[in-house]
């Protein structure tokens, strides 16, 4: 197939087409909880005080198109991505490293160290750690070369609270379901067809990732039960998200989860002699369920924490004997600093994490050149490169804060550098753009069709299990190194930002072509 199917695509839709179209993704979406709360810019909380209201989760009314070649590049080297970040979050001694450079920049990470160093000082009591990841990628066609085949780039790569794992296999599977129900005209049947429609297998796939960190937990300490929790922000909007996860866990598994907000976990948990971590539930407080595991969908973001007071409850998971999804070293390890030193032109970090050559390679292949703006070599020629308009038009430069909204763009970098202490620049990563195909979708959010140029980003899930060396660097054992299905987000190739819940974007599925 020829590139010529990109600027036919999607297909225009007459009046008719178009409203059946639409509310088949409204009734499907809430049929089969595709859905997020409303943004309270559309429904404001007066109309809906007590939170019952549900709303579609923007989704795009297309599959996007995506080159076969870069999707199966993605759900390839998962595995390996998996084991690379396994064996970084197990080297505490490299890991420190890296922190050390941001203490005096970056209070947040200095802060999570702070939580790691408290608790080896008394010792961990548990030493297997579950990683939900999801590594993040751009098509990236060189701009260079007129004749230049699309590849994947990474744009990062996740470690804690990686999200929309519900919600895409969900998407993938109303797209399945427009096309079986004729919502796709029939011109289009060449391209969307069920064998260019591959189902995401999130939800199954991290559920069982979930299930196996709680089994690998062994036997109840205390008598009690044992129980998952999912520590969560309140309020949550993308909180049917997280549900399909916990549904799973308990249909397929029967293993029982709490939903306990990050700023509750201290009044509704406690640590016995051993720190095992014990959980009364509010609703039922007569009965007390042990913690096997606890999954982290807050606390990633320094807004997580208003005090002293939240950063005791990090502490308190991380004393406690449940096995963490992430551990506070895992975490770390998915800073933008480590990315950024990974994939520094001549580095030498990935072949020691990553023996084997192959695998390397084709991880280094992902990467687009990072650069840190301190006073090394390469420090310092990204410096000039970001102060320059010119070249700085070429990259973004972002900080270590996940979940969005963070990122200096191109042209704006230089100026930013100039009203920003050099002593803090250190605090930032400067990375070159990807550049994407250009591409048209039609996007459904709050209730209106939007149509016009897009931009896709390809996330792939991983679960992983490891067993550490008790007070010494390295992996000791990986019990699951698995792929977990994938997700298309989609946002308006006029906004930089892609995140869904942050109200720039929508979650899509892909439409395979071969390029
Ligand atoms: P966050 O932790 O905020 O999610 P990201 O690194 O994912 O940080 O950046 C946010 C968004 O910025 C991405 O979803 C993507 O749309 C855009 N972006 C980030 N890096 C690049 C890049 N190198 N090229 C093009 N777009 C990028
Ligand atoms: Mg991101």
């Amino acid at each position: 197939m020829s590139r010529e199917v990109y600027s036919k695509y999607p297909p225009e839709l007459n009046e008719e087409q178009l409203q059946y179209l639409i509310t088949n993704v409204k009734d499907w979406s809430i049929a089969n909880g595709l859905a997020v709360r409303p943004v309270p810019s559309w429904i404001s909380k007066d109309e809906d005080p007590v939170g019952s209201l549900a709303v579609t989760a923007p989704v795009t009314l297309f599959p996007s198109l995506f080159p076969r070649n870069c999707f199966e590049q993605g759900l390839g080297i998962q595995t390996a991505y998996n084991e690379l970040y396994a064996a970084i979050a197990s080297n505490e001694t490299w890991l420190k490293q890296i922190v050390e450079e941001l203490v005096e920049v970056d209070d947040f990470i200095a802060d999570l160290w702070k939580v790691h160093q408290a608790v080896k000082k008394e010792g961990y009591v548990q030493d297997t750690t579950l990683g939900l990841f999801r590594s993040d990628y751009m098509v990236h066609v060189d701009p260079t070369q007129s004749a230049a085949k699309p590849t994947i780039k990474q744009v990062e790569f996740n470690t804690i609270a990686s999200s929309f794992g519900g919600l895409s296999t969900q998407v993938s599977k109303l797209h399945n379901y427009l096309l079986s129900v004729d919502a796709y005209p029939e011109e289009t049947q060449s391209i969307i067809k069920t064998s260019s429609l591959p189902p995401s297998t999130s939800v199954p796939s991290l559920a069982g990732g979930l299930a196996a960190g709680h089994h690998a937990y062994g036997e109840s300490r205390s008598g009690s039960p044992l129980c998952v929790i999912f520590l969560v922000q309140d309020p949550e909007r993308n909180v049917f998200d997280q549900r399909h996860l916990e549904f799973a866990l308990l249909n397929d598994h029967q293993v029982r989860a709490f939903r306990v907000p990050f700023n509750k976990i201290m009044s509704h948990t406690r640590l016995d002699e051993k720190r095992t971590l014990l959980y009364t539930p509010p609703h039922a407080p007569k009965k007390t369920w042990e913690v096997s595991l606890v999954y982290f969908r807050a606390g990633y973001s320094p807004d997580d924490y208003s005090g002293k007071a939240d950063w005791d409850a990090r502490l308190h998971v991380e004393r406690s004997a449940a096995i963490k999804c992430p551990s506070i070293l895992t975490h770390l390890a998915g800073s933008k600093k480590v990315q950024q030193v990974l994939a520094t032109p001549n580095s030498p970090h990935l072949a020691r994490f990553l023996p084997d050559k192959n695998r390397a390679a084709e991880v280094f292949k992902t990467f687009a050149p990072i650069y840190p703006l301190d006073k090394s070599e390469a420090g310092l020629e990204a410096c000039k490169l970001a102060q320059n308009p010119e070249s700085a038009a070429r990259y973004v430069l972002k900080p270590q804060r996940e979940g969005g909204g963070n990122n200096v763009y191109r042209k704006a970098i230089p100026d930013f550098l100039k009203d920003t202490p050099e002593s803090h620049w250190p605090a930032y990563i400067l990375m070159e753009m990807i550049e994407p195909p250009a591409l048209t979708n039609t996007i459904f959010r709050n209730g209106e069709v939007q149509k016009g140029g897009v931009i896709g980003e390809l996330g792939v899930y991983g679960v992983c299990l490891w067993k550490t060396k008790s007070g010494e660097d390295g992996v000791q054992e990986i019990l699951e190194n698995r792929q977990a299905g994938y997700l298309l987000r989609t946002k308006g190739d006029q906004s930089e930002e892609g995140g869904v819940a942050a109200g720039f974007g929508s979650v899509d599925s892909v439409c395979l072509v071969d390029i």
